[in-house]
């Protein structure tokens, strides 16, 4: 467990990742275990406090650098794709809002988000694929003339881009333009907020101001404690999918997101379970009183047209 060190009367949390290499099976000499140790650095996670190098580790690596080297030009290959996942609402089966969810299709091949968004942020291009993103969503909007409140469009910002100057220009511009049929929302993680958190209520509450709404997203996995959401102006929590995963099978985890949906509920939050893949899930979250839900078990991540059909039916709208 980390312990917060007090500064002024901020708590702040530190801590340390280690890349370790082994003498003498990974280099005989100073210098080729501190190469293989950054290798081990490079390839280590935030959960691992201490990863040892691993020869796949030096492939891996090779193959990071060549995926970096192509996402430079992933936008002017009209390589990116825009993908909206619906968010139904439990009570009335509609559909409420969509999280946008960008893809990456390489030489026919989808690259996993979870894979190019870390590397699109490292090498500083988060700010053109978020304008890209917003592009899409802009003009998707503009299309889709049956869609009418409630609804929401989720877009996910990422840690760096969040505490960049002007990243919400654009969308405040989207919101407006959009303000009679949509609400904009951003998704944060809490790992985010944790790293300036009153920069990030300031930012949320200027946003907030612009009619653009905020959801914690991965709610439940972050290492920060619940009184920051006492001064966010954040609509709405999504608990994370490892809870979802376990609800049916893991006591302690049907515990927890029962415990969420209550404190969202007690404090004025909308939840939404993000993840569900099977009836019983999908049962026990109506059961629990959660609002909306959002999984394969209901709708996949589609493209723009695929989504307004599914809407259009769902809703019973006209075209
Ligand atoms: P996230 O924001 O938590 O998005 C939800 C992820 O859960 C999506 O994965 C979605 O496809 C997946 N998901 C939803 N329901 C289910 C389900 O029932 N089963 C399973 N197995 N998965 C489900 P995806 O699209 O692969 O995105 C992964 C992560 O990449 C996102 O997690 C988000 O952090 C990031 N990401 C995706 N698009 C963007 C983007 O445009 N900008 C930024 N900054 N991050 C993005
Ligand atoms: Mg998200
Ligand atoms: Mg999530």
């Amino acid at each position: 467990m980390l312990e917060p060190i007090k500064l002024n009367s901020d708590e702040v949390y530190i801590k340390a990742t280690i890349g370790a290499a082994t003498y003498p099976s990974d280099g005989k000499n100073a210098r080729a275990l501190i190469y293989c140790a950054e290798i081990a650095l490079i390839n280590s996670n935030e959960h691992i406090e201490v990863t040892y190098y691993d020869d796949e580790m030096q492939s891996s690596s090779e193959r990071n650098l060549k995926l970096e080297a192509e996402l430079h030009h992933a936008i002017e290959n009209n390589e990116l794709e825009q993908c909206y996942q619906p968010i139904v609402d439990l009570k009335s089966k509609k559909i409420v809002g969509i999280e946008a969810l960008l893809r990456w299709k390489k030489n026919g091949c989808y690259i996993p988000p979870a894979q190019f968004i870390p590397m699109v942020e490292e090498i500083g291009l988060m700010p053109a694929f978020h304008l890209w993103s917003i592009n899409s969503i802009e003009a998707a909007l503009t299309q889709w003339s049956a869609i009418t409140h409630p609804f929401h469009v989720s877009i996910n910002i990422s840690p760096k881009l969040f505490f960049s100057t002007n990243f919400s220009n654009k969308l405040i511009e989207l919101s407006a333009t959009h303000a009679n049929k949509v609400r904009i929302a951003i998704e944060v993680t809490e790992g985010c907020l944790i790293e300036d958190m009153k920069r990030g209520v300031e930012i949320l509450t200027m946003l907030n101001k612009k009619g653009i709404q905020t959801t914690i997203d991965d709610f439940g996995t972050g290492l920060s404690s619940f009184s920051y959401l006492k001064n966010l102006p954040a609509t709405t929590i999504k608990i994370d999918k490892s809870f979802i995963d376990e609800l049916a099978s893991n006591k302690k985890s049907h515990a927890i997101v029962h415990s969420i949906i209550q404190l969202a509920k007690n404090i004025g939050m909308t939840v939404v379970a993000e993840g569900v893949e099977s009836q019983t899930q999908l049962d026990i979250l109506t059961q629990l009183d959660c609002d909306s839900i959002q999984g394969f078990i209901l709708y996949q991540p589609m493209l723009g047209d695929e989504f307004y059909q599914v809407y259009l039916e769902n809703t019973d709208a006209k075209a």
